[in-house]
């Protein structure tokens, strides 16, 4: 198996131009819609995903904080989006720490079971949610190292940074991974 820091990736850009099995959505538990990377990934991908977050809304209701979802691409070069609902930050007294490592882990576990080799996350939470950008950086790096660690099916992680700051602090955790490795 290669090594956990060859891995994983970092790019700054838009999630929705990534060719990788799937990409991940920081949606909301209606799964719906909204703004954010939401709205870029159901504007990019056509009415199609839409469509398909719908009938899950009538097979089992939204998609609870913390929990994943799986649905086709549409016009996407991904196969497949995973809509992960983040937890919108309280004060961090709330469980969001351990709601966010959730959508991490249950995103990478949609993904291993749909046999995808190539996943991509945006910064979950750090939009109009409020999380603090730092504390979810040290989150995502620490939560999908310690999934690829566990498991070698999945053979690249991207974290796809759509702003500067969510960049350089994801970049510096990754920096510290590699230290450490
Ligand atoms: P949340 O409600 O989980 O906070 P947002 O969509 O508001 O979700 O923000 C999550 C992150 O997604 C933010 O860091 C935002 O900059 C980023 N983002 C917005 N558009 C895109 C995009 N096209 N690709 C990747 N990330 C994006």
């Amino acid at each position: 198996m290669k090594t956990l820091s060859s891995r994983i990736e970092i790019i700054q850009g838009d999630i929705t131009k990534l060719d990788v099995d799937a990409i991940v959505n920081a949606a909301n538990s209606s799964l719906l819609g909204g703004g954010g990377v939401d709205g870029a990934i159901h504007r990019a991908g056509g009415s199609e995903i839409l469509e398909a977050c719908k009938k899950i809304v009538s097979e089992q209701g939204g998609c609870q904080t913390g929990e994943a979802v799986i649905t086709s691409a549409g016009n996407l070069l991904s196969k497949f989006v995973i809509h992960t609902v983040g937890p919108v930050w309280h004060g961090g007294k709330n469980g969001e720490h351990d709601k966010l490592a959730s959508c991490y882990i249950n995103s990478l576990q949609l993904a291993v079971i749909n046999d995808c080799k190539s996943i991509a996350f945006p910064n979950i939470s750090t939009g109009v949610y409020g999380y603090p950008k730092a504390q979810a950086a040290q989150i995502a790096v620490s939560t999908v190292s310690g999934f690829l660690s566990k498991n070698g099916e999945i053979e690249k992680v991207i974290f796809a940074c759509f702003d500067e700051e969510n960049y350089r602090l994801v970049q510096q955790q990754l920096d510290v991974l590699i230290m450490y490795s």
